[in-house]
């Protein structure tokens, strides 16, 4: 079924739309976001997507701290990944190491200013934590359960690309709604133990 277009923003029909409200509500958060990385990067003198960047790579194993796959996981450009590595690197930030195979390719490393700094930068997110700490653990359940559903079918639709959570895994069995099982770990998962960033996460094969 076509999705009637109608503006979310419009507030007359907005007050009585409870999807409108939501989607308002997500722009709120991500500017919050915004808000929270710019002041931190600002703050320690390097920018938000350089902030992203080092917190990426102190969390995620070298064949992922590529600048393609980053652009993928970032969804933004590789030009402007490039550019971003380009300044850490310069700054003394990251290392570089070039793939013996293939002298186009490159791998990136935390130096130890890296390391300190990414440690620093990290908990830009703070500030998100303690409204959630005082939110009911069920609320917080029925939240949790129905972002993931809403990423998974953002990422089927094409309007994300990587995703390292169960739904988009390989190694994931189930119904996507009440069953779940990783056949890696041998072991069913409940709502609460599914992931959103799982370092063993196997993409499935389009
Ligand atoms: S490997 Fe990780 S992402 Fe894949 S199903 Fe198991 S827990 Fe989920």
């Amino acid at each position: 079924m076509a999705l009637k277009k109608e503006s979310v923003f419009d507030t007359e029909k907005q007050h009585h739309n409870l999807d409108s409200k939501i989607i308002v509500a997500f722009e709120k958060i991500s500017e919050v976001y915004r808000v929270l990385q710019w002041s931190q990067a600002q703050e320690n003198k390097i920018s938000p997507i350089q902030l992203q960047i080092l917190v990426f790579i102190k969390y995620h194993t070298p064949e992922k701290c590529k600048v393609g796959y980053m652009a993928r996981d970032f969804n933004i450009t590789k030009a402007t990944i490039s550019d971003s590595v380009k300044t850490l690197l310069s700054k003394g930030y990251l290392n570089k190491v070039v793939d013996t195979s293939d002298t186009r390719s490159f791998t990136l490393s935390l130096t130890s200013e890296g390391e300190k700094l990414a440690s620093k930068v990290e908990h830009y997110t703070h500030e998100l934590k303690a409204p959630l700490l005082d939110l009911d653990a069920s609320k917080k359940e029925v939240l949790f359960d129905s972002l993931t559903e809403l990423i998974y079918k953002l990422q089927r639709n094409g309007i994300i690309d990587v995703q390292r959570m169960c739904f988009t895994c390989t190694n994931y069995e189930g119904d996507k709604n009440a069953a779940h099982y990783c056949k890696l770990m041998k072991t069913e998962l409940t709502k609460n133990a599914l992931r959103m960033d799982c370092p063993e996460h196997l993409e499935v094969v389009k």
